[in-house]
């Protein structure tokens, strides 16, 4: 700092006095005017020539910490975290960027709570079909995380696709989740093809030619016959074997 220019103790006191009035009188206009003389309140205008004048300037990485430090703990406003949403909006990051964001995070907890917070913005909400397409796609055959090196069958993968999965949901729901043959519910099921798969690929996604077995009742029928006459005699036994169930359930409601 250069030399100060020396006041004469009256006018120092003078100074002093007229400070100290005008605190007194005002203290916010006072508070204002001592941070527009530090610099730290500028007119809109300064503002816009400072942002031009810094526009394309890097932080350097000393800068940089500093900003985080002080920003550390600090709560944004929903507008302020609004306005920085919308900057980045439809923005997409590089791989560089994702790759070290990736690692950042690797192996990262989040806290129970957050994870709570997020099941919950989430429920009720299923993905679309695109979606779940995309998903199935994303994770089929070698992009697998169960990727054994290509020594499924084709008929296997067959049987995994998402086709054959929203085959067996519709036929699960049909059937409410139940054994079509001996009635339990909340064991662990199959969805049955009363056509086998291998001898009528047709019919391989009809929801009609599928049954809701339990595990116990799907070895009884072994689905690889591919004599028709046969599975249709037992697919007559267990619709008898229902009709019997329904039948009984009802006696005991009356
Ligand atoms: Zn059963």
């Amino acid at each position: 700092m250069g030399a100060r220019r020396k006041f004469s103790p009256e006018h120092c006191k003078k100074i002093s006095a007229a400070l100290k009035k005008r605190h007194q009188e005002n203290p916010e206009e006072h508070r204002r005017i001592g941070l527009v003389q530090r610099g730290k309140i500028v007119s809109q205008e300064t503002r816009e020539k400072l942002s031009k004048a810094h526009m394309g300037n890097k932080h350097s990485p000393e800068s940089k910490e500093k900003i985080r430090v002080a920003s550390l703990g600090r709560k944004r406003s929903p507008e302020s975290i609004e306005r920085s949403a919308a900057a980045h909006r439809g923005s997409k990051r590089t791989p560089e960027t994702r790759k070290k964001m990736r690692l950042s995070h690797l192996g990262k907890k989040l806290p129970l709570e957050t994870r709570k917070k997020m099941s919950q913005s989430r429920l009720g909400m299923s993905p679309s079909p695109e979606t779940r397409e995309k998903i199935s796609q994303a994770q089929l055959g070698s992009k697998s995380s169960n990727w054994k090196g290509g020594i499924t069958p084709e008929n296997d993968r067959l049987r995994d696709s998402l086709e054959s999965r929203e085959w067996r949901r519709q036929v699960y729901g049909r059937d409410w989740y139940t054994c079509q043959a001996c009635g339990l519910q909340g064991v662990g099921i199959n969805a049955h093809h009363i056509k086998p798969w291998h001898a009528f690929p047709e019919l391989r996604y009809e929801i009609d030619n599928g049954i809701t077995l339990c595990k116990k009742c799907h070895k009884i029928f072994p689905g690889t016959d591919p004599d028709t006459s046969l599975v249709m005699g037992v697919v007559m036994v267990i619709k008898l074997q229902l009709m019997l169930l329904n039948w009984n359930r009802r006696m005991k409601q009356t």
